[in-house]
């Protein structure tokens, strides 16, 4: 199974910015082909992605979607119309749609829901926030995200789903957590989904660590047995930038 690394742009490119990092980012594709590869950009800019992107081996991730399969929701994007656009998956529950625009576990779980059921594949980002981790919660924290983002998901589903622990206070800060934090909250995910699903169907998933990745450090989450892949923000805004994570995440899971 490749290691995932994700783009997510957040409110960040044009529709032409986006055509032009996609077009340089191909180029190098060849260099990090042992390493799945997605760029998740804003809604607006996913038809100039997916015209760029064809025929790449590069794939489109969305960064949310609602839960309502369609109808009266002002604003709201269904799953179907992130599928027109060959988009493979969609990051869900991330810390910033949790904390600034108040998503709770029961959304998310709704969403998640709707995605599998639409043939989307899930990015369930969980992960504690400063004050949860200085109280000892984490572990308590990353439990009740996945339980309550899961609940009612049945085991046949769980190969399409990707986790990516995120600890908020390492979410553009430049402040990393440690490869040894990152490993035992993606030992505690890989648990719980053995315990939930069976270790057969919890195979298939594929965990990331995301907070302040960049090409400088990709190797130490990578090679960590647990994680596969990472979710990636700031050092995904430039090709040059990215293309060099993807290929030192390459040279790291190739030795
Ligand atoms: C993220 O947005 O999920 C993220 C991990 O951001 P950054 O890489 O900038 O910390």
């Amino acid at each position: 199974m490749k290691p995932i690394i994700a783009a997510n742009w957040k409110m960040h490119k044009t529709a032409a910015e986006t055509t032009e990092f996609c077009r340089a980012i191909r180029k190098e594709e060849s260099a990090f082909s042992g390493v799945e590869t997605l760029v998740c950009p804003p809604f607006t800019a996913l038809a100039a992605a997916s015209a760029a992107l064809k025929s790449s081996h590069i794939k489109l991730g969305a960064q949310n979607m609602d839960y309502e399969s369609r109808g009266a929701r002002t604003g709201e994007i269904a799953a179907f119309m992130l599928l027109e656009f060959g988009v493979e998956y969609v990051i869900i529950g991330h810390s910033e749609r949790r904390h600034q625009m108040g998503e709770d576990d029961d959304l998310v779980r709704r969403k998640i829901e709707t995605a599998l059921g639409a043939g989307l594949k899930p990015i369930l980002c969980v992960g504690e926030t400063e004050a949860e981790r200085e109280q000892g919660s984490t572990e308590q924290v990353i439990k009740k995200q996945l339980s309550g983002a899961l609940e009612g998901t049945e085991a046949q589903h769980i190969s399409s789903l990707v986790v990516a622990y995120e600890p908020v206070w390492a979410i553009g800060t430049g402040k990393a957590a440690s490869p040894e934090d990152a490993e035992n909250a993606a030992a505690l995910i890989r648990g719980y989904l053995q315990d939930r699903f069976g270790s057969v169907s919890a195979a298939g998933t594929r965990i990331q660590y995301g907070g302040s990745v960049k090409a400088e450090n990709i190797g130490s989450f990578v090679s960590l047995p647990p994680v596969q892949g990472a979710l990636v923000g700031g050092a995904s805004l430039e090709a040059d930038s990215f293309s060099a994570l993807l290929k030192a995440a390459g040279e790291a899971v190739a030795n």
